[in-house]
């Protein structure tokens, strides 16, 4: 962690102080903790209801491996939902999409979180709710529960960097109780969505929701599918890219529940929420988040959890939506050299074909507004350019019949040899 000191500063801020970004999340805590969210500690667990409802913590993990945090992010609490889209992308690592998907939908399913959710064709509606993250469990290779088990463990160990640990008092209390997933269960192996015996599916089960982790584990849990499936901390590739984009896809419509709609319009940011009082949360390409504070709402989601999620969303500009409507331009400057009369365009960053529209729009206007002019492009402070966007800017420089003249400057050949 970057933090080492826990201080209570007079202005009531609590949290880690050595870094700026700390003491932000340490405010967004404070502000709403002054706040009423009500909620109750899950207790239809009976080990979950010994929860302190007082815990509040919130931790973050850039994709470059940075680590921040605030409250009680180091206190430990049962992973429970929040193990559903990992396990979930184990599968998908393990089997393929196609397998997978032949099993379980990944469509909202509108209900709660051990709704009786099916589709017509007997595939459970996602693999967030209970009953499609039980076939999620009993999809990871194993010749029984404890095999499928201990491959999980593994599994979500290298997604958080270090060897999680099971609650046992959790865990015993979860499959002594836990009717409604066994009857869930059954009927999954009724539509054939389950075809592994239903003690084999179950226990393993109850056990991933019995892991025990804090916030700043699941940061980097969300901030490995945040950066495509490495992770941030370990530099470890625990899933393929296309896997982590396909499970933030799922979580983006289906990770609150039936809250869902509301979340993605209020935050905007993939997530999931556990009946353990945490919420993972990933923005593509950015970070990892987890907050953590037992009390829930109706909808069996971290009241103060959303609230913070809510913050830090318009606070910190994390709605996915929000970003896409202020897109950063790949243009840098425009100039003229004085040696040639060339308009410069200078271009940085990462040249997409969102970027690159702009780039071609620019210099099409440019070169008709000016007609004679020669347009440069200089491409020398770009990292990165995709195939579709060097694949334009070669067209616009090869003259076939755009009516401008446009030299791309190429220092590094990121365009060399793309069609
Ligand atoms: N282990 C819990 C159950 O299956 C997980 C539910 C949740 O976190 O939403 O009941």
């Amino acid at each position: 962690m970057s933090g080492t000191s826990t201080e209570r500063q007079a202005g009531g801020v609590t949290g880690f102080t050595d870094n700026p970004v700390n003491a932000a999340m340490a405010r967004v805590l404070d502000d709403v903790r002054r706040e009423d969210h009500p909620g109750a500690v899950a207790d239809y667990i009976p080990q979950l209801a010994t929860a302190d409802p007082e815990a509040f913590g919130v931790a973050s993990v850039s994709v470059h491996g940075h680590s921040y945090g605030a409250g009680d992010y180091r206190v430990p609490f049962t992973i429970q939902s929040m193990s559903k889209p990992f396990v979930y992308a184990l599968a998908l690592e393990a089997l393929g999409v196609e397998a997978v998907c032949a099993r379980i939908g990944v469509e909202p399913s509108g209900e709660a979180f051990n709704g009786i959710s099916f589709d017509p064709s007997g595939r459970p509606e996602n693999p967030l709710i209970n009953a499609g993250a039980i076939v999620s469990t009993s999809l990871i290779p194993g010749v029984d529960g404890a095999e499928r088990f201990a491959t999980i463990r593994d599994g979500l160990s290298r997604f958080a960097g270090r060897e999680l640990e099971l609650d046992e008092a959790v865990y015993r209390s979860e499959s002594e109780t836990g009717f409604r997933n066994l009857a869930l269960a059954a009927l999954a192996r009724s539509t054939d969505a389950l075809r592994v015996p239903i003690e084999d599916a179950l226990d393993p089960y109850f056990r991933q929701c019995s892991l025990l982790v804090d916030a700043h584990d699941v940061a980097v849990m969300g901030g490995t599918l945040a950066n495509g499936g490495v992770n941030p901390v370990t530099g470890e590739r625990v899933v393929s890219t296309a896997v982590a984009q396909h499970v933030l896809s799922v979580m983006t419509g289906c990770g609150m529940y039936d809250r869902s709609g509301a979340w993605m319009v209020s935050v905007g940011i993939p997530a999931k929420s556990g009946v353990g009082g945490g919420i993972v949360a990933a923005t593509p390409g950015e970070y990892g988040i987890c907050v953590f504070s037992p009390p829930l709402d109706e909808a069996g989601n971290s009241s103060r959890g959303v609230a913070v999620l809510q913050r830090m969303s318009s606070e910190f500009g994390l709605h996915l939506l929000s970003r896409s409507m202020n897109p950063v331009s790949a243009v840098a400057a425009v100039t003229t050299d004085p040696a040639t009369g060339h308009v410069v365009l200078r271009l940085r960053g990462e040249v997409d074909f969102v970027a690159v529209e702009e780039v071609v729009h620019e210099a099409l206007s440019l070169g008709h507004a000016q007609s004679g002019s020669t347009i440069v492009l200089d491409l020398t402070d770009v990292t990165r350019i995709s195939t579709v966007s060097a694949y334009l800017l070669n067209q616009l420089a090869s003259d076939v019949g755009y009516g401008v003249r446009v030299i791309v400057q190429d220092p590094s050949s990121l365009c060399a040899a793309r069609p």
